[in-house]
């Protein structure tokens, strides 16, 4: 019998079990998460205001329905289990852990208290257990707050929008009937962030987030948005390229364009740079500015690299998010490639490894849309079809339900019956608060519940 095990119950790892269970009707496929609760990003990623996004969770619960997917949640593979432990019992492992660690950027004062890592932020405000230790630090002056974000990418775009969104409580009560942290909505409601920049590195053109987001972001009833017209000004070369340039490139653009035009007074600023490589932080013990160099940009339109000048530019600010982009993590043992953080791998198969695959942000890097998973899994299961079509993979040996037992004896364990408990306790809660849930904070209180205590 061909059983296959996934290692992370997110977007990729639910649309690999998916695939590999329409080709294996009789097989048996189990899903490994570190924590009880399943679809990865869809819930700790995803902003609380973009509920609609998350109603993807519903496509993934039919593939947790289907008789031959269990769900293993609260087991850490690489610690609580070893991989070489785990392959015995499965023809093929494929790894969809994601890459949850924030990336660094490397300069001075880097760990200065208000100088905030994208990811412990957006696990804070979306109830991430990995982040329920996290503390907002207080402002100096809790009426005036100013940050900057570091990166335009559309983790940077949520970022501004709930700090913008959880300053103007009068116009965006709403976002307390979300499943947003009612911690981190408390503390963010206390400060009001009235100058909120987004800084690239590159030029409009490079802009990494997505014209829904950008607009969405603009948009915002109560802010004004400040771009200069002189950054926006492109050369003949890049006028010519934006023509036949990707459409979310020529969008972002046309988004730009107008507000840079549309001038309003509001007491809530978004400034909107490019051109600025962050330097340092400034400050101590509290930082009091981003120090950047300006840069130029060089290549042609398609390829611009930002080259970096030696004429400086400061913003004062209270706060500063890091937000370049995640990092992934190997599990022990396994072949990775530290450059790119990811498993070298050809169609999903990880290099010099036996059994072993990948798909998702381990595999590709940490980009595209909940979506993308879909085909990237799709591509690895179609490569464990041909291996085993070819005799590359065999049939595993051993008798599955020995592996759950031994795990079972060692640590308490979740299924996808325990997580819907779980789902109807958060329901439940979130109707008594006027919210859409109200997630558990840790993965003790999760336990405990499911223990009945
Ligand atoms: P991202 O899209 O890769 O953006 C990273 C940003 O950081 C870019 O602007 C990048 O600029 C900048 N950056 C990288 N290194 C830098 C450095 N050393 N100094 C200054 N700037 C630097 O990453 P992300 O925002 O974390 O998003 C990850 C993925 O999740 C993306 O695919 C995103 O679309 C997706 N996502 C989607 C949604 C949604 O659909 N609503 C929401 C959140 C996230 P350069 O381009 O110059 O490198």
């Amino acid at each position: 019998m061909h059983n296959f095990a996934i290692v992370g119950a997110g977007p990729s790892g639910i649309y690999a079990a998916d695939a590999l269970a329409n080709k294996f009707p009789t097989s048996k496929m189990l899903i490994f998460d570190s924590i009880s609760s399943p679809y990865g990003l869809v819930r700790s990623g995803v902003a609380p205001d973009h509920e609609k996004i998350k109603e993807v969770s519903r496509i993934f619960d039919k593939v947790f329905s289907k008789d031959n997917i269990q769900f293993v949640g609260g087991v850490k593979i690489g610690s609580d289990i070893g991989i070489e432990e785990l392959k015995p019992y499965f023809s093929a492992i494929v790894l969809c852990h994601g890459a949850s660690l924030d990336r660094k950027l490397g300069i001075a004062n880097e760990n200065l208290k208000n100088v905030i890592p994208a990811t412990s932020f957006v696990g804070w405000y979306n109830v991430n257990p990995e982040y329920s230790n996290f503390i907002f630090p207080e402002p100096k002056d809790k009426n005036n707050c100013s940050a900057v974000i570091i990166g335009q990418g559309n983790v940077a775009i949520d970022i501004s929008r709930i700090l913008l969104k959880s300053s103007i409580k009068e116009l965006y009560n709403g976002l307390s009937e979300t499943d947003i942290s009612r911690t981190a909505l408390s503390e963010l409601r206390k400060y009001s962030f009235r100058k909120v920049h987004l800084v690239g590195r590159r030029g409009p053109l490079q802009a990494a987030c997505t014209d829904k987001e950008l607009k969405e972001l603009c948009k915002l009833e109560g802010v004004s948005v400040i771009i200069s017209e002189d950054e926006l000004k492109l050369s003949e070369e890049e006028q010519n390229w934006l023509t036949q340039a990707p459409k979310g490139i020529q969008k972002n653009y046309e988004i730009l364009t107008e507000f840079a035009q549309n001038k309003s007074n509001n007491d809530f600023e978004l400034h909107i740079k490019f051109c600025l490589s962050p330097h340092s932080f400034i400050g101590e013990p509290e930082l009091q500015a981003v120090s950047f160099s300006k840069t130029n940009l060089s290549g042609t339109p398609e390829r611009r690299s930002a080259i970096i000048t030696n004429e400086q530019e400061e913003i004062t600010a209270d706060y500063a998010f890091v937000s370049v982009g995640y990092k992934g993590k190997s599990i022990p043992g396994v072949n990775f490639d530290d450059s790119s953080n990811t498993y070298p791998n050809v169609a999903g198969r990880i290099e010099n490894e036996n059994g072993l695959y990948t798909s998702g942000w381990i595999k590709r890097g940490p980009s595209g849309v909940i979506g993308t998973n879909k085909s990237d899994s799709v591509e690895t299961v179609t490569t464990i079809v041909n291996d085993i079509e070819s005799g590359l993979i065999k049939e595993s040996s051993k008798d599955l339900k020995e592996l759950l037992e031994k795990i079972s004896n060692k640590m308490f364990t979740s299924s996808y019956l325990d997580w819907k408990k779980l789902d109807a306790e958060e329901l439940r809660l979130g109707a008594t608060y006027n919210k859409s849930r109200v997630k558990f904070e840790t993965q003790e209180k999760m336990y405990d519940f499911l223990k009945g205590d």
